[in-house]
């Protein structure tokens, strides 16, 4: 069992270790990406700073170039005006060309020609491989690089910007607008001369053509004109990820650390120990049975599940699974405020095991806790699943029945009482056990709760002292009467109201024709108001336990027959139930009588028959032997009925063996009932027990067995059992007869 606790403790420590892991794997996971997300807006930020920065510096750069060449536009402007000689002018020009070599005047036309019909038109840019700006770029001509910085606006200056580095751009010129400009100032149209090959022309529109042909020669470098210059220090995700790892994780692993032990201190430890008390408590009262597989469940599962247990604990009972005395007081409360509104009606039934104790003491407690588990099981299958029932202390029950009439609350305490009191076979063993209960009705016997537990409480009290299974509360007015239990209390209101009496059937020695003892045998005082037999009611009060109330009035009546025969040397006999067998006090409580009415035990014998003996007969010997020593003469009756072996014969302390009279009935004709009695009465004398035989109705039968060598006798050829009030006049008559050596027959018929 420890070893799978032990298991479950490394389960949950590697789990919390392994949530620890994941923890630091997410942790770093979420600040990577954290990070590229602000490394990528702080990025695209940068960028955007820069195109603002690049595109004031552009704006400058184009702003001072266009200073630049407004002004050398003015001076040429000038000039013109001031000039109107074209020879002049052609020298001017040539002049002026030497000094600012970068004015390069193009024809916007043939711009246009070098993006859509190719650069072969352009004079130098004819053997361009192809159109592409870049190669024109690396033509190093400087018309080539004048076609480039011609090109830079049409393709846009962003293409040249590469965000990963920091650039340096060089605009030569912005010789378009120069040349609109010129145009427009000087209201001269300019355009290249194919021809002029490698020339660049001239041409004043308003003078004539050909003539008025200045031509422009660009053979010299173009200087430049200004720079923009912007740097883009751009932050790599990767080099801020390594640069920072080592601190982050650091950070992560201390802080997840710190965590994880706050979480094992604050949580996994009380668990553990929590769960470790569980066990022990689950364990001590669930010994050794299939509740133990559930500790192979390892990890927090069996934690969880040990929390339920707990749970279940603090409302059921852990040995039967009822509910415990909280939960039922609770229902019974509710039950109250329920009947307080609707007037319904409750019954509150506690039911006890008769000295339950020493159920405990003789068989050890697990057997004991093995009968209230059936016994709880037996109280669960009588009782309504809307009914309460609970498990308030050791074997003391609780049910709460809702009922209508009080008929029906009658019939279902006597059900429940018959079904209690059958015997129960647990772990093996036959056990039959007296069951007390007490009843309180709400709100016939009390209105409040703590009242209608003291009531019933009384009345389970009452029960027990009485020696009676069931007893209600006693009303002081008999409006509402709920003791009409109709089996039991009409035994009890029979043994209360003095509805029995004894009789008394002689056994005669056949040695001496004397009166050996009478057996007591029980009757109905008014046989016509019973419809059940004698033998009938005992029967029936056999079945439902009630033999022991009457067993004790039958020994005590006897006793007090028996001070009443104080100076006779008879004896006599009581028959007793196998239930009384089962009572461990039998022989205290037989004992305590023969005190009270000052009777020495020999002149008491105790009848059991052979049937019931043989049913538990260890337990019948035990009590036998205890009797035995006591001084009480033990009979078996009823004998060859109920098959008894000769090894329980041998251990039994008895003194009379009774055949019983279906034997001797017919042992006149019957040969094989003759040889069975003959045997028997041998058989009886080997082992030193005394004869009797009953039922002997006629003279040949008491001959034949009188030849057999049996002991007794008894049967209506003697007398019948006969009234109590006769038996001094019996004993006289008897005395006469035995004086005279024959037997005179008197037949006392008793009612
Ligand atoms: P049992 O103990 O064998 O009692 C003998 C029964 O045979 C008695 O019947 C008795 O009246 C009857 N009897 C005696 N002689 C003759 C005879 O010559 N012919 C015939 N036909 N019957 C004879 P009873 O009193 O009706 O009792 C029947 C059985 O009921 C008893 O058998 C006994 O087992 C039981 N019983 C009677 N009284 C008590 C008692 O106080 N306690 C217990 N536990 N059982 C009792
Ligand atoms: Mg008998
Ligand atoms: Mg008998």
């Amino acid at each position: 069992m420890s070893l799978n606790f032990d298991v479950m403790q490394i389960k949950i420590q590697h789990f919390t270790l392994f949530l620890f892991l994941l923890m630091s794997l997410i942790t770093t996971l979420l600040w990577s990406v954290s990070l590229y997300t602000v490394n990528n807006s702080l990025n695209l930020e940068k960028t955007r700073l820069y195109r603002e920065n690049w595109q004031i510096q552009l704006d400058q750069l184009q702003l001072s170039q266009r200073l630049w060449l407004q002004q050398r536009f003015m001076e040429v402007a000038e000039w013109m005006a001031n000039n109107t000689d074209p020879q002049q002018r052609l020298l001017f020009i040539n002049q002026y060309y030497l000094t600012y070599p970068e004015i390069q005047l193009i024809h916007i036309d043939k711009i246009t020609a070098i993006v859509s019909n190719g650069v072969g038109e352009i004079p130098d840019c004819q053997n361009l491989p192809n159109r592409n700006p870049v190669s024109v770029l690396q033509r190093d001509t400087p018309l080539a690089k004048a076609c480039l910085s011609m090109l830079k606006p049409m393709i846009g200056i962003s293409a040249e910007i590469n965000a990963d580095k920091s650039q340096k751009l060089v605009l030569l010129m912005d010789y378009f607008s120069f040349i609109d400009d010129f145009e427009e100032l000087t209201g001269k149209h300019f355009h290249i001369d194919n021809k002029a090959s490698s020339r660049y022309n001239y041409v004043d529109s308003s003078e004539t053509a050909e003539s008025q042909q200045i031509m422009f020669q660009f053979n010299r470098e173009a200087i430049h004109l200004g720079s923009l210059s912007v740097a883009l220090p751009v932050t790599g995700f990767f080099s801020v990820w390594v640069e920072q790892a080592i601190w982050v994780l650091l950070a992560v692993l201390l802080l997840n650390l710190v965590a994880y032990l706050i979480l094992y201190r604050a949580l996994i430890q009380p668990l553990i120990l929590i769960a470790k008390r569980l066990k022990k408590a689950v364990l001590t009262r669930r010994p050794g049975n299939a509740y133990d597989l559930q500790f192979l469940t390892p990890g927090l599962k069996l934690l969880h599940k040990y929390f339920m247990h707990l749970t279940y604990l603090t409302k059921r009972d852990h040995l039967t699974g009822l509910h415990n005395r909280a939960i039922f007081e609770e229902r019974l409360q509710q039950a109250i405020l329920e009947g307080k509104r609707s007037g319904r009606k409750y019954a509150l039934v506690l039911v006890d095991i008769n000295h339950f104790y020493k159920v405990n003491k003789q068989y050890g407690n697990y057997l004991g806790d093995g009968l209230l588990k059936k016994l709880a099981s037996r109280l669960k299958s009588a009782i309504r699943e809307s009914d309460s029932l609970a498990r308030l202390e050791k074997d003391n029950f609780a049910l709460l029945l809702e009922f209508v009439d009080k008929d029906q609350l009658t019939s279902t305490i006597e059900k429940l009482y018959q079904s209690l009191s059958r015997p129960y076979s647990v772990y093996g063993r036959q056990l039959t056990i007296g069951i007390s209960i007490g009843v309180a009705i709400y709100p016939d016997h009390a209105q409040e709760m703590v009242e209608l537990e003291l009531k019933a409480n009384e009345a389970l009290l009452k029960a027990h002292q009485d020696d009676w299974p069931v007893v209600f509360v006693q009303q002081a007015t008999d409006e509402a009467d709920y003791s009409g239990l109709s089996l039991i209390q009409s035994l009890r209101q029979a043994l209360g109201n003095n509805d029995f009496k004894l009789v008394y059937q002689p056994v005669m020695d056949l040695k001496n024709h004397t009166t050996s003892y009478f057996e007591a045998l029980l009757r109905w005082k008014q046989p016509e108001l019973h419809t059940q037999s004698i033998e009938q009611t005992i029967a029936l009060a056999e079945k439902n336990q009630l033999i022991k109330p009457l067993s004790h009035w039958i020994i005590e009546t006897a006793c007090i027959q028996l001070k009443k025969l104080d100076d006779s040397p008879l004896k006599v006999a009581v028959n007793l139930s196998m239930i009384d067998f089962h009572d461990e006090d039998l022989p205290d409580r037989i004992g305590e009588t023969l005190n009270k009415y000052d009777v020495p035990p020999q002149k008491l014998m105790v009848e059991i028959t052979e049937g019931q003996f043989m049913q538990e007969p260890e337990q019948v010997i035990q009590i036998l032997t205890r009797l035995s020593n006591m001084g009480i003469s033990l009979s078996i009756d009823d004998f060859g009925t109920g098959q008894a072996s000769l090894t329980y014969l041998k251990k039994l302390p008895v003194e009379k063996l009774k055949i019983d009279q279906s034997f001797i009935k017919d042992m006149v004709i019957d040969e094989e009932d003759r040889a069975i009695v003959e045997a028997t009465i041998k058989l009886a004398h080997t082992l030193g027990i005394e004869v009797v035989a009953e039922g002997v109705e006629s003279a040949e039968i008491h001959t034949m067995l009188m030849q057999m060598d049996c002991d007794y006798v008894q049967g209506y050829y003697i007398s019948r059992p006969i009234d109590e009030l006769l038996i001094p006049n019996w004993i006289l008559d008897q005395n006469r007869t035995a004086l005279t050596g024959k037997l005179r027959t008197k037949i006392h018929r008793a009612k």
